[in-house]
C-alpha cells in the first residue's frame, strides 16, 4: 500500500492555495475596474503569487507558479474574456511572476524585505523591471487580439503592476510567511488592536464624508501604529486603510471627490499615489523601529552574558572611568576585599591600596590614558579587618566602537597574596644562598673566592682612577698551628679558627675592609686608601688583639695563640696587579715567620717600585 508522504499533501496544499489566491486576488482587481473593457487601476495576482513563491520552498516554487498561472488563466476565462485575450494576458502575467521571481531578494519574512538590500533588489527588480517585461509582452500579445477598444498601453499596465507589485508584495509575504497569523497570538495583540480600530476610525472619518479636506489625518494614526506595532500589523493597518479608503472612494465618497479629479480612474490613482505615501512614510519607521529593537535587544544580551561572567567570576571585575573613579565592582569584591559594591562606587580606585602602592596603580591606570592599551599592576589592599593582601590589577581600555575614542576602563582584580608570599621567600633565600657563595662555611669571613674577585675589582677600579690611592694586603698565619691540632684534635682546632676569624673581623673596623680565610689557618685582608705604614698600623692591631685572647696552647714557646702578619701596599695605578701585591703580602709574611712569629713584617723595600719597574 502507498501511504502518501506529508511533504507531498504540503507541495499539493501550496498549490491548491496558489491557485484559490491568484483566482480571488484576479477576480478583486478585475472589480476594481470602474469601466468595461479599461485595464484594472491596480493588479493583485503578480503580488500574491510573488509573494507565495518568495516564503516557499524552492521544490514548491514550480508547483506554486504552475498552479498561480492556471489560477488566473481560469478566472479570467471564467469571468468571459476569450480563450486568446487569457491566454495573453495570463502569459504576460507569467513573464512577469517568472522575472519578478528571478530577481526576488532570498527572504522568508516581510521583516527581512525592508531592509536596505532586499528593499533595493525589490523595488528594481520586481516592481520596476519585470512589470516593464510583462507590459511589453501583454502589449505586444493583446495588440494582435480582437480585444475591444481599450487596450493597455505599457504605461497603464505598469502603473497598475507596479503598484499592485509594491504596495501588496510585502503584505502577502507577511501573510504567507505566517507573520499576520502570528498576530492574533502575540502577547501584544490588544495594543495591535486598539492601533488597528484607530486606524480604521480615522480613515472612516477622512474618507466616509465629503465636507472636509482631511486627507493628510489619515496618516498620524498609521505612524503611531509604525512606531509602536511589529511589522505585519503595520502592514495589515496600511491593508485595512487602503480598503476602507478604496470602498468610500469608488462610492462617491472622501477627499478624492474634493479634489479636481476629473473621473473615477483619476481618484483611484490619486488614491494609489496617496498609499504609496503611507506606505513610503510607514515602513521606514517600522524598518528602523525593527533595527532598534534587534540592537536592544543584542545589547540586553550582551549585558546579560557580561553579568554572568562579572558575577561568577573568581577575580573581581570592576569598571572604571577614564579619571580612575570606580563606576562598577563586582560582588566577589565582598568576600575577597570584605566591601559591599555600592560602596565603593564613585571611589578612586588607588585609593583602595596601600599609601606605598598608591603611585604606581596611579601611573597604570594615566599610562592607559596616554596610549597603551594594557597594563598591570601589584599593589597590598588592606581589608577593614586590617588584614593586607596582594592583588594584581589587569587593567584594559574600552573603545567606544561609535567613535573610536577611549571610552572607559575595565580591570580584573586578582588576589595573588599567595604567589607573592612565596615570590618573597624566594627572593630572601636566593640572595642567602648567593651570600654563602662568597662565605667561608666554618668561620663565617669571606672565602678566598670572593677575596680574590674583591682585589681584581678594587685593584681595576682604583687603576682608572684620576688619582690612584693605595691599596693593602694584609696575609695572617696562625704560629704553630700544626702543634695545636696535635694538642686540641682537629674539633678544637677548628673552634680556636673561628675565635680568630672573629678577632680579625672585628680589628679590621673600616667598612670597605674585605677578611677573608684565604686557606687552611689563613687569613688575608684587603684595605682601602691604606699605604704601607697604615696596612702596617692595622696588622699590628690584629696580631696584639688576638695575642691579647690569651688563647692557651701549651704547645707554643708563648703558651698562647699568636699570629704572624705580613703587609704590602701598593698604588694600582702604579702597575703590577693584584696578585703580585698578595706575593709580596705572603713573602712579608714568610719574613714575619723567620724572624720568630707573633709580628708584623713589611714587605720589603721597594717592592711598589719593583712591581712599577
Ligand atoms: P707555622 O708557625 O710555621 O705556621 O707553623 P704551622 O704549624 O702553623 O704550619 P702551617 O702553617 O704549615 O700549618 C698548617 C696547619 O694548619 C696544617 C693543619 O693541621 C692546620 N689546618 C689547616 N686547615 C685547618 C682546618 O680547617 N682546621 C684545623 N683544625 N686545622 C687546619
Ligand atoms: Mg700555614
Ligand atoms: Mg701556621
Amino acid at each position: 500500500m502507498n501511504v502518501a508522504s506529508p511533504r507531498w499533501i504540503h507541495n499539493l496544499r501550496s498549490m491548491l492555495l496558489a491557485s484559490v489566491a491568484t483566482s480571488l486576488a484576479c477576480m478583486v482587481s478585475l472589480a476594481l475596474k470602474t469601466m468595461d473593457d479599461e485595464i484594472s487601476p491596480i493588479w493583485l495576482v503578480e503580488a500574491v503569487l510573488l509573494a507565495q513563491m518568495m516564503v516557499a520552498r524552492p521544490q514548491q516554487r514550480y508547483g506554486v507558479l504552475a498552479a498561480g498561472v492556471l489560477g488566473n488563466f481560469a478566472t479570467r476565462l471564467f469571468v468571459g474574456s476569450s480563450l486568446g485575450v487569457s491566454l495573453s494576458y495570463s502569459f504576460a502575467d507569467f513573464v512577469g511572476v517568472v522575472s519578478a521571481a528571478g530577481f526576488a531578494p532570498h527572504i522568508s519574512t516581510a521583516a527581512e524585505l525592508i531592509r536596505p538590500k532586499p528593499l533595493m533588489r525589490f523595488l528594481v527588480g520586481c516592481v520596476l523591471f519585470s512589470t516593464i517585461a510583462s507590459g511589453l509582452v501583454a502589449v505586444t500579445l493583446l495588440g494582435e487580439q480582437d480585444a475591444g477598444s481599450r487596450l493597455p498601453t505599457t504605461t497603464t499596465w505598469f502603473v497598475s503592476h507596479a503598484l499592485g507589485c509594491a504596495i501588496f508584495t510585502p503584505t502577502a509575504v507577511a501573510f504567507w510567511s505566517g507573520e499576520l497569523a502570528k498576530l492574533s497570538r502575540t502577547d501584544q495583540r490588544g495594543k495591535n488592536g486598539v492601533l488597528l480600530l484607530l486606524v480604521c476610525v480615522v480613515t472612516t472619518g477622512v474618507f466616509g464624508q465629503n465636507q472636509f479636506h482631511l486627507l493628510y489625518w489619515a496618516l498620524p494614526p498609521i505612524a503611531l501604529l509604525a512606531f509602536q506595532a511589529e511589522l505585519a500589523a503595520v502592514l495589515l493597518g496600511l491593508l485595512l486603510c487602503l480598503a476602507i479608503a478604496m470602498w468610500f472612494t469608488m462610492h462617491g465618497l472622501g477627499p478624492f471627490w474634493i479634489e479636481p479629479f476629473g473621473s473615477t480612474q483619476g481618484r483611484i490613482f490619486g488614491l494609489q499615489l496617496y498609499y504609496m505615501a503611507a506606505l513610503a512614510i510607514a515602513l521606514p519607521i517600522s524598518a528602523s523601529q525593527a533595527q532598534r529593537n534587534r540592537l536592544i535587544a543584542r545589547l540586553r544580551d550582551g549585558e546579560r552574558r557580561y553579568q554572568v561572567l562579572a558575577e561568577n567570576a573568581t577575580d573581581i571585575v570592576v569598571s572604571m572611568r577614564l579619571d580612575g573613579r570606580l563606576t562598577y565592582v563586582s560582588p566577589r569584591v565582598t568576600p575577597v576585599l570584605g566591601y559591599a559594591p555600592r560602596d565603593l562606587l564613585g571611589v578612586y580606585y588607588p585609593e583602595l591600596v596601600l599609601l606605598d602602592d598608591h603611585a604606581a596603580l596611579a601611573t597604570a591606570i594615566a599610562s592607559l590614558t596616554g596610549g597603551v592599551t594594557e597594563a598591570s599592576q601589584d599593589s597590598r589592599f588592606r581589608r577593614p579587618d586590617d588584614q593586607v593582601l596582594w592583588m594584581k590589577t589587569s587593567l584594559r581600555l574600552i573603545i567606544d566602537p561609535f567613535s573610536g575614542k577611549p571610552e572607559a576602563l575595565m580591570a580584573t582584580v586578582r588576589d595573588i597574596t599567595e604567589s607573592k608570599v612565596v615570590e618573597q621567600r624566594l627572593a630572601v633565600e636566593r640572595r642567602e644562598l648567593q651570600a654563602l657563595v662568597f662565605r667561608d662555611g666554618l668561620t663565617g669571613v669571606f672565602n678566598r673566592r670572593h677575596f680574590d674577585h674583591e682585589l681584581e675589582r678594587q685593584w681595576r677600579k682604583e687603576a682608572r682612577a684620576v688619582s690612584p690611592s693605595h691599596m693593602a694586603v694584609i696575609m695572617i698565619d696562625i704560629d704553630a698551628f700544626k702543634d695545636y691540632n696535635d694538642h686540641y684534635g682537629h674539633p678544637g682546632g677548628d673552634e680556636c679558627l673561628r675565635t680568630i676569624a672573629q678577632a680579625i673581623a672585628s680589628a679590621a673596623r673600616h667598612p670597605t675592609d674585605v677578611v677573608a680565610r684565604y686557606g687552611g689557618e689563613e687569613f688575608a685582608l684587603i684595605l682601602r686608601d691604606a699605604d704601607q705604614q697604615g696596612a702596617l698600623r692595622v696588622a699590628e692591631r690584629i696580631r696584639a688583639t688576638v695575642e691579647n685572647l690569651r688563647l692557651p696552647h701549651p704547645a707554643s714557646r708563648t703558651r698562647i695563640v699568636t699570629i704572624s702578619a705580613g703587609v704590602a701596599a701598593q698604588r694600582p695605578g702604579d702597575g703590577g696587579d693584584g696578585s703580585g701585591l698578595v706575593a709580596a703580602a705572603d713573602r712579608a709574611l714568610y719574613t714575619a715567620k723567620q724572624q720568630g712569629r707573633n709580628r708584623t713584617c713589611p714587605s720589603e723595600i721597594g717592592f711598589a717600585d719593583q712591581a712599577a719597574s
